[in-house]
């Protein structure tokens, strides 16, 4: 195990240095009462101690720059280093939320055009950058939704998710106070449309649908699905998380959505999975644009300006404007690929997907076994039963074999559910061989069953208590 950096301290040692002590040091240029009374506890420690200890552990934990990452629904892709390199210029680094927008016009002009793509890519006719994450954008569209009946006076208590959704559908509707009515899938991996009739009534405000859906399958009848819920007044929500799926080749708003969240730090692509940041901008169409929230970023004669005069917005979703780094990368990878490029992205993540899934379905069982978007759903089912292999094991042998384990047991309406996204950024070589290795691990689990319930064994760490992790949590040093 890798010792901690405090177990690397002695007294004396330094790994920095101010250009000039005297003047610069802190007994200098602070006011006395706001100098430290007692000695600041930190490891001390020299400049390649700390190099090589944040270099030790960068290799411990499995990274997207490291190898492959097929976890479903999270869009482990490679992300091009130039969009940090430009998200890093001081001219968007260094600046700050309050300052006056004469000196941001640059920053202001970038996200103003961000949203402009995001029209496009959309349909959506007004968009927010605000929200932090994609379950943010949720929680802003929930909240437009219930703004929206208000409004109309309507008195709505429902909304309605289907059981494949993604679990922040079900928890974003709660918080504003919505009882979530779960509707079936049926045969097909899709919505059963007999029992969303049989749930729509008046109540209904809306419906929250995730498309393409966390099966990997598109929505077939998303647009009779769409015109149903309006009949009632009721508004449809995409979680269009996925939508590395989809741009450059099917709209939002042309499906009869009203609402759609975008993940920025998934599909466009910014180094995500440590908890943040992220961004989840939202587009909604005209009759919802007025709930907006504020401050806005306009244009006007060429100047931008942030305007908060918008009487029926929800108001802020953040104390500023949005995760500002992650908006310039997600700008950076639109312009760098332009429309055609956008297109080729979701053709090559939904052909990687369906090459896996093609190769795969020999010996693995995977229950809606038809052409899919840009990830599919395995069950370890017959594995369980015919050799008592778990979903969980064979994901664990895979970490031996230097990729990262797929999403396991989601989507709840598959059992033993391995949910795999190899993302368009995989090439036929490094496809090739997660299916050699996939193989493998079959084989291992027909002839020698112990190997998969003890694995891993070549990690920085074997099988963790991973219940307790979460019931006892506990981070201290
Ligand atoms: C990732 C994801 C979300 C949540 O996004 P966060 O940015 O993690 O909050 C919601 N829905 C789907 C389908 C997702 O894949």
């Amino acid at each position: 195990m890798e010792k901690l950096l405090k177990e690397y301290s002695n007294p004396g040692k330094i790994g920095a240095s101010l250009p000039d002590e005297k003047t610069n040091s802190p007994e200098n240029l602070l006011p006395t009462e706001l100098l430290r009374k007692k000695e600041l506890d930190i490891p001390e420690v020299s400049e390649p101690e700390v190099v090589r200890h944040y270099t030790k552990l960068s290799v411990m934990n499995h990274h997207v720059d490291k190898d492959f990452y097929p976890l479903g629904s999270c869009t482990m892709k490679y992300n091009p280093k130039i969009n940090d390199k430009l998200a890093a210029l001081p001219g968007f680094a260094e600046i700050h939320p309050e300052q006056p927008v004469e000196t941001v016009q640059g920053a202001l002009r970038l996200m103003y055009e961000l949203q402009q793509y995001l029209k496009e890519i959309t349909g959506m006719p007004a968009i927010t950058l605000q929200p932090a994450a994609g379950s943010h954008g949720e929680l802003t569209g929930t909240m437009i939704i219930q703004k929206y009946h208000q409004e109309k006076g309507n008195h709505k208590k429902y909304i309605l998710i289907p059981d494949s959704a993604h679990g922040t559908n079900p928890s974003s509707a709660s918080c504003v106070d919505y009882e979530v009515v779960s509707v079936n899938s049926n045969q097909k991996g899709c919505i059963d449309i007999e029992d969303l009739k049989e749930k729509l009534n008046d109540g209904v405000a809306g419906m929250m649908i995730t498309n393409p859906n966390t099966l990997g399958l598109f929505e077939e009848d998303i647009e009779k699905i769409n015109t149903l819920i309006h009949k009632y007044d009721g508004i449809v929500y995409m979680d269009g998380a996925n939508l590395n799926a989809l741009f450059g080749i099917a709209k939002a708003a042309d499906m009869g959505f009203d609402i759609v969240h975008m993940n920025l730090h998934k599909t466009f692509s910014t180094p995500h999975g440590g908890g943040g940041p992220g961004s989840g901008p939202i587009g909604v169409v005209e009759k919802l644009a007025p709930y907006l929230p504020v401050p806005r970023v306009v244009k006007n004669n060429n100047t931008y300006s942030l305007s908060t005069d918008h009487p029926d917005s929800i108001g802020r979703m953040l104390s500023y404007y949005g995760h500002f780094a992650v908006i310039v990368r997600a700008y950076v990878y639109i312009s760098m690929l332009g429309a055609e490029g956008l297109q080729r992205v979701s053709r090559n993540a939904v052909l990687n997907a369906n090459y896996l899934r093609k190769k795969l379905s020999d010996v693995y069982e995977i229950p809606f076994n038809r052409t899919c978007m840009h990830e599919f759903v395995a069950s370890g089912q017959k594995h369980k039963n015919e050799y008592g292999v778990k979903a969980l094991d064979i994901a664990k042998r895979m970490l031996d074999y230097g990729v990262h384990a797929p999403t396991v047991y989601f989507p709840l309406v598959v059992k033993e559910a391995l949910m795999i996204e190899p993302t368009e950024t995989e090439s036929l070589d490094n496809l090739d061989n997660f299916i050699k290795i996939m193989k493998k691990i079959d084989q291992e689990a027909e002839e020698h069953p112990e190997l998969l319930k003890d694995a891993p064994y070549d990690t920085p760490v074997r099988r963790l208590d991973e219940l307790k992790a979460n019931k006892e949590l506990n981070v201290r040093w």
